[in-house]
């Protein structure tokens, strides 16, 4: 377990690239798939 991601400011991906757009890093091209904790907004 790392942790859990900060979840007002955004996804963050294994390299540290904060994700805002879609579940794609813009730094290394992983994809990350966001789990549901039932707490989504938007
Ligand atoms: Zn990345």
């Amino acid at each position: 377990m790392a942790g859990v991601p900060a979840r007002q400011i955004g996804w963050v991906c294994e390299c540290g690239e904060t994700l805002k757009n879609g579940n794609q890093c813009p730094n290394c091209g992983r994809t990350i798939i966001i789990e549901n904790n039932g707490d989504a907004e938007a």
